[in-house]
């Protein structure tokens, strides 16, 4: 029986920049087009004016001309009680993640004809409990059921995985995005992708080449004209996006132009800034941050106990893998050439759909099994003794990162002073010596310990990962057998089921922008940010063209309506 039969369970990728969602189709995953007709959905929330929701590109796009009623990049804010103020309406980050999973699901009944309720959400390997739980939030407010939480770098594997199956191999996916660094070794063999070990940075991504791109930039700037770009929040906001777009094409030519025109510096003057950046100057910037992206690779590695020459293969995935000085490190470290067969931005949803359908035990991936490791070193605090003194906060731990999910480890500790009543629990994860560098994810008191010298009274911790990387914690008084579990439940920003149904019921209330009207609103947020930048004859005119646009969307005509927003889209697209 396919997943068709019953009701599909989709794939989606809930990026930081960009978010897509896939299904299974036949004997692979696609991915789906959104309400303009494209794959990558912007992970952005805007404010409209009349106080509706835009999500997704047209929101991206108000970045620009809206940027107080605009949020963009909350998925790093999951699990935190952080609130986005967007003007007219204030949101969690757990909420604005359930407009765009909102957004994928219509997308996707769009697509299939028929309700989705189900899906599998990726995350980063690095996120940890209270992220995951997040996750899980966002897509009930959504109104959709997660039925499983996997890795990024996972999907991305299980989606070369499957093309590979019939193959006995071992390979590594190097999965470096807008914002995150992730390493997975893979081993493939009888239909069995097996996941040894995984390691990341969750601080290495893209915009740490933007950034340094926006350094040289600076620098530039500076010495040939004598201006400080840094010193205006927005326009080095604005130097920022155009380096963005100047390190794409850097990734194609030689060299790349950086034009940004009236940028406000210093006490209302306008400067422009037209400055050629060439790919060997760029990448001599960039040297620190392709350091970097060493790092990760060598903790994979010896987490799955292998070394650079017995890796087979190398993948790709995410945007930046794009850029040739990457590929050439990649290449460097491996001694061969890494292949990328899958589209950079994709492999994570497709993988995505390809774990939703062993879900769904649909007939297409049959013989294949994952197993998957744990991201983070999971432990308690205890207190220790040296040379007579008592020193507290070291970190015990109990299950170790790359071990294989699901997964559930004992470890017996005692008293540490004589007559103590009670023990306090409390839960690290992280991979420091001691617990005050790692994250603590909660803690419970053991109270009933029988009275006796210390270390005469012990009790069991057991700590127990399931297949979402969600963590369960259950306690054994040794002596009377009573049992104590650690839900971690009250991490910040967790919500209550009620709290999860306000939610829910809040987004009904709200006014989102219907599917059938975003390839309009979208042209039109488009062509208003590219106003911004652009001057002179060229700026007129797509005025005109923004101004005739407006007023036939007053009328009626659909045709008017399609043949203007052409014209404007084709406009936008060349002066991007
Ligand atoms: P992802 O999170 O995988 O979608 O990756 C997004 C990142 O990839 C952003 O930092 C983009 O700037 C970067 N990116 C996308 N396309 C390219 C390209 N052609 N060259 C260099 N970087 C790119």
């Amino acid at each position: 029986m396919t997943s068709r039969c019953k009701s599909t369970i989709v794939g989606i990728d809930l990026g930081t920049t960009f978010s897509l969602v896939s299904v299974m189709r036949g004997d692979g995953p696609v991915v789906l087009t959104n309400g303009i007709g494209e794959v990558l959905t912007p992970s952005a929330v805007s404010v409209a004016d009349d106080g509706s929701i835009l999500v997704g590109a047209a929101a991206k796009a108000r970045a620009t001309t809206h940027p107080t009623r605009t949020a963009l990049a909350f998925k790093r804010d999951m699990g935190t009680d952080r609130v986005y103020d967007l003007g007219l309406k204030k949101f969690s980050p757990q909420e604005l993640s359930s407009f765009v999973l909102a957004s994928l699901k219509r997308d996707a009944e769009a697509a299939l004809g028929e309700a989705v309720v189900e899906a599998v959400v990726t995350v980063p390997a690095y996120f940890g409990d209270a992220q995951r739980q997040a996750t899980k939030d966002a897509g009930a407010i959504a109104g959709l059921k997660v039925e499983r939480i996997i890795n990024e770098p996972t999907a991305a594997a299980l989606a070369y995985g499957l093309e590979r199956r019939s193959k006995n191999l071992r390979a590594v996916v190097l999965d470096l995005g807008g914002g995150t660094f992730d390493v997975t070794v893979l081993r493939i063999e009888e239909g069995v992708i097996e996941i040894q070990g995984s390691a990341g940075d969750a601080r290495l991504g893209g915009e740490d080449f933007d950034d340094a791109l926006a350094g040289l930039v600076a620098t530039r700037m500076q010495a040939e004209q004598h201006v400080d770009v840094r010193s205006d929040p927005r326009s080095w906001a604005r130097v920022r996006e155009a380096c963005e777009r100047a390190k794409r094409r850097l990734s194609e030519a030689q060299e790349a132009p950086v034009v940004l025109l009236e940028l406000p510096i210093g006490r209302g003057k306008m400067h422009d800034i037209e400055i050629v950046v060439r790919r060997d100057e760029a990448e001599a910037a960039w040297a620190s941050v392709l350091d970097r992206v060493r790092q990760p690779i060598a903790r994979a590695l010896r987490d799955a106990g292998i070394r650079t020459e017995q890796v087979e293969e190398v993948l790709l995935v995410g945007g930046s893998t794009r850029m040739p000085c990457v590929v050439r490190l990649a290449s460097q470290v491996f001694g061969r050439l890494p292949s990328r067969q899958l589209p950079p931005d994709e492999a994570v949803a497709l993988g995505a759909a390809v774990q939703a359908a062993l879900k769904a035990d649909d007939a297409a991936v049959e013989d294949v099994v994952v197993t998957d490791v744990a991201p983070f070193t999971l432990g308690t605090s205890v207190m220790t003794t040296f040379a007579g003194h008592r020193i507290s906060g070291r970190f015990s731990p109990i299950l170790e990162r790359a071990t294989t999910i699901p997964c559930s480890r004992v470890h017996r500790y005692a008293t540490s002073v004589d007559d103590q009543e009670k023990i306090e629990i409390e839960v690290y994860q992280g991979e420091h010596a001691s617990c005050e560098k790692n994250t603590l994810l909660g803690g419970y008191t053991i109270e009933g310990i029988r009275k006796g010298a210390a270390g005469s009274q012990e009790i069991d911790v057991r700590f127990t990962y399931d297949l979402n990387g969600l963590l369960e914690v259950e306690t054994t008084v040794v002596a009377t057998g009573a049992k104590k579990t650690l839900v971690l439940e009250r991490t910040p920003g967790r919500l209550t089921p009620d709290e999860i149904a306000r939610a829910r019921e809040g987004m009904k209330a709200l006014k989102f922008h219907a599917r059938e009207a975003l390839p309009n609103a979208t042209a039109l947020e488009r062509a208003e940010a590219l106003y911004v930048d652009l001057r002179g004859p060229v700026r007129s005119e797509l005025g005109e063209l923004i101004a005739a646009f407006r007023m036939v969307l007053e009328g009626q005509d659909r045709k008017q309506i399609e043949d203007i927003r052409e014209k404007l889209v084709r406009f936008v697209q060349a002066h991007r």
